[in-house]
């Protein structure tokens, strides 16, 4: 039986050498306790659910007591912020602990996010809010839950000190599992320090490590850049599908595996407006929800500057074309399962063009949107006033008429597009209870409901919310006006 003790640590990482990171141990810490453990991330490492409830857990991930096997590290990266390069980054105040190899073999990086100061801090205390951490714990865990690659969330582990940002805050750790934790500022590190041998290093170390299979072609450097340009695109088209702004693209947070990566201000749509970032400090809006596949294109040109000595600027030009390419199919493949069409000629791009105008105009919740449309037109819950908008009217009317063509029934129909089309989504109004009432009760239980509600958020799952007294439509209603289209500082 697997449990934090026996963990199978390989720590493939600290095998490139002393140049690619800071060999460190967490910083001990006062008096751990557990504000939530997330059963479903804990499958990836083979630990049970009630493992959180061994003492021996809180202290080995907080960093009272080693974790057997590990070797921990803070790894060297720097990157491009707000489009301009910042060569003074790393991980400041995040530990790797090393990678676990599980029962099916896969290999996961362990990671502490708040876990003290190392040499990258640059003057700062190397610590985590519990706000901040409440924060990427639901939205990984929520992101899982709707199909998106990301990282996830373990557990957040409470500590017994304040740390000082505008006010005293309280601190923790949390305790992060990802596929990879090489991102493309990791390339840029050695590339901008010139060290061009580090960045074929990596590069081989990536290949080896995430596509094995390809590690015996001659162009295989080539072919990396082709997945990550893929994979990338298909995380922003699935990101834009549901509605999800990550807030902070930049190139330190964009992960080589397409996976969604370091949480901070990111947002969810609730009324549709395609300028929104929900990152206050974002004043131009760089990183809106409109501007996101654009971004990717931007990192993704910012991480073959560093390959064109191992892949010649032609090459990578080349592959960089099929990034809108790609986008578009995947982007419009996601778009077809939420409208539950598939047949998506000009007239579908039409509908498409006319829905977003649309959502924009009549502020339409985007998410309950969709679930309108699947019961729609049996709907006794309409989203607006249809009958007093003509608008409306006709393009409900043009989608019936696509909807049609498809040789489908109503009945199935409506259970393709529940199944694409979330009914929970992390609103912040939900978040902002969960943490209110962590942070000034000390009562983490919104924070497990919430995680519960995520886990299957197509779904209502009327035990499981009776177990936990959820009460489904109170979590699928529009955001309240005070919410509406919020910004978070980068420091919450
Ligand atoms: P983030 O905004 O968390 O992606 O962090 C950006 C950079 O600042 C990274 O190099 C972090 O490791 C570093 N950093 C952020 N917060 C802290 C902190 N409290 N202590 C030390 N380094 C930090
Ligand atoms: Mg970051």
């Amino acid at each position: 039986m697997t449990n934090s003790k026996n963990l199978n640590f390989r720590n493939r990482f600290t095998e490139l050498g002393p140049e690619f990171y800071q060999a460190k141990a967490p910083d001990p810490v006062t008096d751990p306790y557990m504000v939530d453990y997330s059963p479903s991330a804990a499958q990836l490492i083979d630990l049970p659910p009630g493992e959180e409830e061994n003492k021996g857990f809180l202290d080995r991930f907080s960093g009272n007591c080693p974790l057997e096997g590990s070797q921990p590290l803070a790894m060297a990266y720097s990157g491009h912020q707000f489009g301009s390069y910042n060569p003074r980054l790393g991980d400041g105040r995040g530990l790797l602990l090393g990678e676990v190899q599980n029962q099916k073999q896969e290999m996961w990086d362990i990671h502490l996010k708040g876990a003290g100061p190392t040499r990258f801090a640059r003057g700062f205390d190397g610590r985590a809010t519990l706000q901040s951490s409440i924060r990427e714990h639901l939205a990984s865990e929520a992101l899982h839950g709707l199909g998106i690659p990301t990282t996830r969330s373990l557990a957040i582990i409470g500590i017994r000190e304040l740390i000082y940002r505008q006010k005293p805050e309280l601190a923790a750790i949390l305790v992060r599992i990802a596929d990879s934790h090489i991102r493309f500022g990791s390339f840029e590190f050695f590339h901008y320090t010139g060290q061009p041998k580090n960045v074929k290093k990596l590069l081989e170390f990536s290949i080896q490590n995430y596509y094995p299979d390809i590690a015996q072609e001659s162009d295989r450097y080539r072919i990396f850049f082709q997945r990550t340009i893929q994979c990338t695109a298909k995380l922003i088209a699935k990101w834009q599908s549901v509605g999800f702004i990550h807030g902070v693209m930049n190139t330190d947070n964009m992960c080589i595996t397409g996976t969604t990566f370091d949480y901070g201000p990111y947002g969810f749509m609730d009324r549709f407006v395609a300028s929104h970032t929900p990152n206050h400090s974002d004043m131009h809006g760089r990183y809106a929800y409109s501007q996101q596949s654009d971004i990717g294109f931007w990192n993704l040109n910012k991480l073959a500057e560093t390959l064109v000595p191992l892949v010649s600027a032609e090459c990578l030009g080349e592959e960089m074309k099929q990034y809108q390419p790609t986008f578009n199919r995947f982007y419009r493949e996601e778009m077809g399962d939420k409208l539950g069409l598939a047949i998506l000629d000009s007239e579908f791009t039409q509908l498409v063009q006319k829905m977003f105008h649309l959502l924009q105009d009549q502020q339409l919740d985007y998410t309950n949107f969709f679930r309108f449309l699947a019961d729609y037109p049996d709907s006794s819950n309409p989203v607006s006033n249809i009958n007093g908008n003509d608008e409306l009217r006709s393009w409900l009317n043009q989608y019936l008429e696509l909807t049609q063509r498809e040789g489908i029934s109503h009945e199935e129909r409506k259970v393709e597009m529940d199944s694409a089309n979330p009914k929970f989504i992390l609103r912040n109004h939900l978040i902002k209870s969960a943490i209110d009432k962590a942070l000034k009760e000390s009562d983490f239980s919104e924070i497990k409901r919430l995680r519960i509600i995520l886990e299957n958020p197509y779904q209502t799952q009327p035990e499981i919310f009776e177990k936990y007294g959820i009460d489904a439509e109170h979590y699928a209603q529009d955001t309240p006006e005070p919410f509406l289209s919020q910004q978070t500082s980068c420091s919450a």
